[in-house]
């Protein structure tokens, strides 16, 4: 089994897609890399898969191309480690790409096929798997709301029977059922082969939203504790914030979401 990593986000600017840097040029029978890619998850993997710009169509926007490229090969290498605010699980780093050579069998799919290839896996694959840790997040809050709120006793009685307390475990419950119905609609869709990435942006953006919000409401009901890391929900808020910008922010989830909205439901 060999770990692997999609490298797409460029220090430039990880959500304008197209406007990326890395370039690619076939020169004497070989592909030779150029560039920069930050923000990587796994980027200290066997392989990575590396979008770079290989040329214009004739509106004049970049062509992208991907590739596949193993570590060790040389000009490849590892550069800064990011210390992050959450999903500190998860390695995530810059990627150098000096004079990278390859051969045409490294092109993933085929020239010029890289934004579809890197889009796909972004919004199908990359977008699924953070709104499944959403969830399990969501699903963490309810969990642990639950317990912390019939074990804590005030007034003589456990918190759990105060209504201000019901209404947060009602509003956490919520979240995470309504961000699991949206995970699996669009899981399903994929199953059955169906176009599915609006889909996978509403579940990513409603539960990646709904874990921040809740992972707060549960580190409130449990009052002073739920500032202790002894507790781990203030991980799950920590964790929450880090799925925002992974995959594409929120507000780049709305776009694609109002996008697609604003088509089919025309009259
Ligand atoms: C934990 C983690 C893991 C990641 N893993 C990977 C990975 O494996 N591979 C990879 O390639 N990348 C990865 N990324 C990078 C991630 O995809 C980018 O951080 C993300 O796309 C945003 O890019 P940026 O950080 O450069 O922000 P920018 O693109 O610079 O955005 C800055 C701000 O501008 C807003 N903005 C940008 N464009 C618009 C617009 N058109 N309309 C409105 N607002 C806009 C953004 O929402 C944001 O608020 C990861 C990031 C994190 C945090």
């Amino acid at each position: 089994t060999k770990l692997g990593g999609l490298a797409v986000t460029e220090p430039g600017g990880g959500s304008d897609f197209s406007g990326q840097k890395t370039k690619a040029e076939f020169v004497c029978g070989q592909w030779v890399l150029n560039g920069r890619k930050c923000f990587i998850t796994n980027y200290h993997a066997d392989v990575n898969v590396i979008t770079t710009v290989t040329g214009q169509d004739e509106k004049g926007r970049n062509q992208l191309t991907a590739f596949i490229v193993e570590k060790g090969t040389p000009g490849f290498n590892v550069g800064r480690h990011e210390n992050k605010l959450g999903l500190r699980g998860s390695n995530t780093g810059d990627l150098n790409i000096n004079d990278v050579k390859v051969g045409e069998e490294n092109v993933l799919g085929k020239v010029g096929a890289g934004a579809k290839i890197g889009m796909a896996c972004i919004s199908e694959v990359g977008r699924a798997g953070m709104a499944a840790i959403c969830v399990g997040i969501l699903r963490g809050c309810v969990e642990e709301g639950v317990k912390f709120a019939n074990e804590r006793i005030l007034y003589g009685k456990p918190i759990a029977k105060l209504q201000a307390i019901q209404f947060e475990i009602a509003n956490i419950r919520t979240d995470y059922e309504a961000s699991k119905l949206l995970l699996y609609s669009a899981t399903g869709k994929k199953d059955a082969k169906i176009p599915a990435a609006t889909d996978f942006s509403l579940a990513k953006y409603f539960s990646s939203e709904a874990a921040v919000r809740s992972s707060k409401r549960a580190m409130d009901l449990m009052g002073g504790y739920g500032v202790i890391n002894e507790y781990p929900v203030g991980r799950f808020l920590r964790d929450a914030l880090a799925s925002i910008p992974s995959g594409g922010t929120s507000h780049i989830q709305q776009l694609i979401i109002a996008g697609s909205t604003l088509s089919d439901f025309k009259a």
